[in-house]
């Protein structure tokens, strides 16, 4: 059988447009296609992959849960999924876990959770959700129509009803769209998706208060900003201000699909049993090896060093930029970064990703004015001086084209 991109046209629904770049091996921040050609990553598989590709940490759960038991029904519970629920709650605000198998499914569970603990205290007219827009939550479609991009919520019949949409750092507006009929607010503590934009500290605190005044639940989406991607295990012990509940998946399993929602004893209690479930969710085989990426990330080292390399990345794109005047600022935090493509080259940032392909390095955009770099947290020094001098000649290819 011929393995390519032509095979994915034949079996594949078209949802996605993949590159015809077929990677086979990782390690590290290396990365191996079927011809042999090597690649940089500075994507991560979009900030999932937090500790590189086939970390030694994580390919040894793997193995060692893989020979003792993979799955078991949510009628029996199990001991990877139990130190791994203590270790989330010991380490944030949180007291209880839930397990889902991807960030959407951990939103779905905050979301439902949310109108059901409304129901139970107020009553029925508190349904009222307010996100904001260029937000992403996930695509099921409660997520997808929280998620601020009405172009992804568009086109599948009638939608989720009471949930509006503000914009992100308009205190203002948010005021007067949060009312006493609102049961919760959602947002990520950085928006990622959307254009790698973060919160101004008064807005945030603001959104915290305005929650209080009115009995509304804050859900922060930590899907992207989750695990130490900001520097911090979760964003919000950057922010200092404190969510009631928290979603966490991406980096959460290092690469192995595992999601979580975090929260209070006191809201947990509202999804009691029956009411909601997932059958592969805290299955011992993810939980393991999400433990094993956990205990390595949730370090002074590891997160100490995301800030050491978010300074390289910020001053390695800011010596390109001094020589090819591409970007009007480099945004985002820790290695959540976000180069912003000027005026000259607004609209283009897949040029940018493709040129990148065709020097050895992967990469990201954020809609498409924004070139992300979202690379393991962990990469070694070498690989971002080498990866940032391939990003060099991917600039100088696009410039030189234009
Ligand atoms: C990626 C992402 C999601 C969706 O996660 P999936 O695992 O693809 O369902 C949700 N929220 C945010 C902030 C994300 O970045």
């Amino acid at each position: 059988m011929q393995v390519n991109r032509e095979l994915f046209n034949e079996v594949m629904v078209p949802n996605y447009n993949p590159s015809e770049v077929i990677p086979v091996k990782g390690e590290g921040s290396r990365v191996w296609d079927q011809q042999g050609n090597e690649f940089i990553d500075f994507a991560g598989g979009i900030a999932v992959n937090c500790l590189g590709h086939c970390h030694p940490a994580l390919v040894g759960a793997l193995k060692e849960q893989g020979e003792k038991i993979w799955h078991l029904a949510n009628v029996m519970t199990n001991e990877p999924a139990l130190r791994l629920a203590k270790k989330l709650t010991d380490a944030t605000f949180a007291d209880k876990v839930y397990y889902a198998n991807s960030g959407a499914e951990a939103n779905e569970a905050a979301l439902k959770l949310a109108r059901r603990w409304a129901l139970d205290k107020f009553g029925a007219q508190k349904s009222k959700i307010i996100a904001f827009n260029k937000g992403f939550h996930g695509r099921t479609f409660f997520t997808v129509t929280v998620g601020g991009q009405a172009a992804y919520s568009d086109g599948f019949g009638p939608k989720p009803g009471d949930i509006v949409h503000c914009d992100y750092n308009d205190l203002e507006t948010f005021k007067s769209l949060i009312d006493d009929n609102t049961c919760a607010v959602m947002m990520e503590p950085l928006q990622g998706e959307g254009g790698i934009i973060a919160p101004e500290a008064d807005f945030v605190k603001g959104v915290r208060e305005l929650c209080d005044k009115h009995n509304a639940l804050l859900i922060f989406d930590e899907v992207q900003t989750g695990v130490g991607r900001l520097g911090h295990l979760y964003a919000y012990q950057g922010l200092g201000v404190t969510p009631d509940i928290l979603s966490t998946a991406k980096a959460l399993g290092g690469g192995f699909p595992i999601g979580a929602m975090l929260t209070t004893t006191e809201i947990a209690e509202h999804l009691k049993p029956g009411t909601h479930g997932s059958t592969y969710g805290g299955n011992p085989l993810a939980c393991a090896v999400a433990e094993a990426a956990f205990d390595t990330v949730n370090t002074p080292e590891v997160l100490e060093g995301v800030k050491v390399r978010e300074q390289m990345f910020r001053d390695g794109l800011a010596a390109i930029n001094d020589k090819y005047k591409v970007f009007s600022e480099v945004r985002g935090q820790g290695l959540l970064l976000g180069a912003v493509l000027n005026e000259d080259y607004k609209g283009r940032a897949r040029d940018f990703l493709n040129a990148s392909m065709d020097n050895g390095l992967m990469s990201l955009v954020a809609g498409m004015d924004v070139v992300r770099f979202t690379p393991s947290l962990v990469i070694p020094e070498a690989d971002i001086k080498e990866g940032l001098a391939r990003f060099e000649k991917a600039v100088a290819q696009v410039v030189a084209a234009k």
